[in-house]
């Protein structure tokens, strides 16, 4: 299965499966795919799958695994572009292509399946206009020889579709996040080179979340900034408040948004935290700097 959740600048468009023209949502597909069908299970059998953050939270409370032990065991990590932006892809089985949680019987985890197979063969492109500071979605058909559902006898709009795959919900829930990798591309040297601790610390709030969690929960995050007793007890409890909390993290670190009240004397705190911490692990020959620390 393609990964079809591409940048349009960045699609392959020549000799490519993605039909050369963008759509919107009132675009008739014909398609259907179902049990039964001749290529059952072939998409799955061969995967590039990019993964979000809300992808990330349904399959993790979905096996009860926390978000470590998720990426750990089915993720592998990759970049966005050349500019050094995490992202996290699926792992297909030892020494295959095809995806872990496919069965004889179809997808094992069919009710929470990531954004980006809900929407196969249908992708969609997320762009941002360089004068603009809200994205804007459209749509392409990715036609596979192997899959064999686009000869089905079935209409549907591109917007039927995404309703079909419950894609409503997974595009409000990725929605911020997908925003964020845009500005992120298209901020390029106007943020400057981001540090390996910015590029961490991205990592954690958008998929590492219960690594996160623990970041809001520990002592110098408390120092430095104003959580109330009922935000704090939500992003305990609540995978979603604890995403919507890590978006507003970032933005404020990576692009001074701020939109967190931080403590009057957290600056200096913070220095002196970073100090002892600094003396901590040259104590302990260790080089690198843990962003759930800081
Ligand atoms: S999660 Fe399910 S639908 Fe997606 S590639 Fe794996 S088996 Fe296929
Ligand atoms: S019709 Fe396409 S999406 Fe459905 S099983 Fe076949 S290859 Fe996969």
């Amino acid at each position: 299965m393609a990964d079809v959740d591409i940048n349009i600048g960045e699609s392959p468009f020549e000799a490519s499966p993605v039909t050369p023209k963008t759509f919107d949502e009132d675009h008739v597909i014909k398609f259907r795919c179902y049990k039964g069908i001749e290529c059952f299970n072939a998409c799955c059998s061969n995967i590039d799958i990019t993964l979000t953050p809300y992808d990330i939270i349904r399959l993790k409370q979905r096996l009860g695994l926390t978000a470590s032990e998720f990426l750990k065991k089915y993720t592998i990590p990759f970049e966005f572009a050349a500019n050094s932006i995490a992202g996290v892809k699926y792992k297909p089985v030892e020494g295959g292509t095809a995806c872990q949680f496919m069965t004889e019987e179809g997808c094992s985890v069919y009710e929470d399946r990531p954004t980006a197979c809900r929407y196969y063969p249908v992708g969609l492109l997320s762009m941002r206009r360089a004068d603009e500071n809200f994205d804007r979605a459209s749509y392409a058909l990715v036609e596979e020889d192997h899959c064999k559902g686009h000869l089905e006898d079935r209409e549907i709009t591109i917007g039927e579709y995404r309703k079909e795959q419950g894609l409503i919900e997974y595009d409000e829930q990725g929605r911020a996040w997908r925003q964020l990798i845009l500005k992120m591309k298209s901020a390029g040297p106007s943020i400057g080179k981001l540090s390996k601790t910015s590029l961490q610390f991205f990592f954690m709030a958008c998929y590492d979340m219960d690594r996160f969690r623990a970041f809001v929960d520990s002592e110098g995050f408390n120092q430095s900034f104003v959580i109330d007793d009922a935000t704090r007890k939500e992003l305990m409890e609540d995978d979603l408040a604890l995403l919507k909390f890590g978006d507003r993290m970032i933005r404020q670190v990576m692009f001074a948004e701020e939109s967190i009240e931080k403590k009057a004397d957290a600056e200096e705190k913070l220095i002196q935290r970073r100090r002892e911490q600094r003396a901590l692990r040259e104590e302990m020959g260790m080089d690198s700097e843990d962003p759930a620390s800081s």
